[in-house]
């Protein structure tokens, strides 16, 4: 029976060792550093190799992180490792640290030898969360530009708030929101993201957007001037269900995006308008008024002259007398636009 030469155990593995003797010698894994993973708290993104990298889960990154500093035996064959981070409870914020012990398993073989050997290893990873360069910009007022919303309803300005919030992984941030006259201005980091949700609010509500730049000052490093942009979004002064009088016809609005959908109230057939060749100065006066009679035909109450009258439009509707119905009077003339 031979014996190692090391510790004099009855068992050789290789080169005259015994398996624990031999890997002490000739580990599968032959070195991991220390790591330390700054990781900013307000957009969640850590720090690698020169970038800000976004991430869903801690755990996540202590995995792709670590992996990346082992060095393993060139003289092993290594079958497979696990990486399990045990990360204690922490709350976030500036300055805080939390170490996670990472538990290292790794499975090799030497030459020619099928029997597996197995490794385990505790590396301790600390996570430092701090502000990223961005972050801390954005925190001490920086903005590239105003996203002024005029003349818009409150679900207007919740929904830019709300879509701006979404963007911190972009590096985009509100600086500043101002109520101001006749609207809402929201301060953002970013100048292209001010054009890009401009154009959602757009195509969402409806209305027109218009941008101006102003010289903010100049970049002397590479020579070159810096903007701050203003883009305004006004919506559409037209809501769904007004009714609009375009050549002395009605119509009533069914949609407002970017463009306005149109139904006629006489025909019921659909157009599509550009809102910026509508030349309607308002929508008409809706009124409500009853039902008079519904046989042999169907009359309506005139709102202004209290006379009972033939609608201009029956819209293949059963009606009952007494019955409530909005209208619009035209030339005198009284139309249903339920
Ligand atoms: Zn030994
Ligand atoms: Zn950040």
């Amino acid at each position: 029976m031979e014996l190692c030469t090391k510790c004099g155990k009855k068992e050789v593995f290789l080169d005259g060792l015994c398996k624990e003797c031999y890997l002490n010698k000739n580990p599968l894994l032959i070195s991991f550093k220390p790591v330390k993973i700054l990781v900013c708290f307000f957009c969640h993104k850590y720090f690698s190799k020169g970038k800000w990298i976004g991430f869903r889960k801690l755990e996540d990154v202590v995995k792709d992180i670590v992996q990346k500093r082992l060095v393993f035996n060139d003289d092993a064959r290594i079958n497979s490792f696990k990486l399990r981070p045990v990360i204690p409870k922490y709350k976030e914020g500036p300055n805080v640290k939390v170490n996670i012990k990472t538990e290292i398993t790794v499975f090799g073989t030497y030459s020619d030898k099928k029997t597996v050997l197995k490794e385990e290893y505790v590396l301790p990873v600390k996570v430092i969360f701090i502000l990223c360069p961005r972050c801390s910009r954005h925190k001490s007022g920086y903005f590239e530009g105003v996203l002024q919303l005029r003349e818009v309803d409150e679900e207007v300005i919740d929904y830019a708030v709300d879509e701006a919030k979404k963007q911190n992984q972009r590096g985009i941030f509100i600086t500043k929101k101002l109520k101001v006259r006749n609207g809402f201005d929201i301060y953002l980091t970013k100048r292209g993201y001010i054009h890009e949700l401009a154009r959602e609010l757009l195509n969402k509500f409806g209305g027109e957007t218009k941008a101006s730049k102003k010289l903010f000052s100049r970049d002397k490093l590479r020579s070159r001037d810096i903007y701050r942009i203003n883009v305004l979004f006004r919506q559409s002064k037209f809501r769904k269900g007004d009714i609009l009088n375009i050549d002395n016809e009605l119509f009533k609005v069914r949609n407002i995006d970017k463009n306005i959908t149109l139904i006629n109230i006489k025909t019921g057939k659909k157009t599509l308008v550009i809102p910026k060749y509508l030349k309607v100065k308002a929508a008409e006066e809706v009124k409500e008024t009853i039902i008079s009679l519904v046989f042999p035909h169907v009359e309506i109450l005139h709102p202004e002259t209290f006379q009972s009258v033939k609608p201009e439009n029956i819209k293949n509707k059963k009606f009952k007398v007494n019955q409530k119905v909005r209208v619009v009077v035209l030339d005198g003339k009284v139309w249903l636009v339920d």
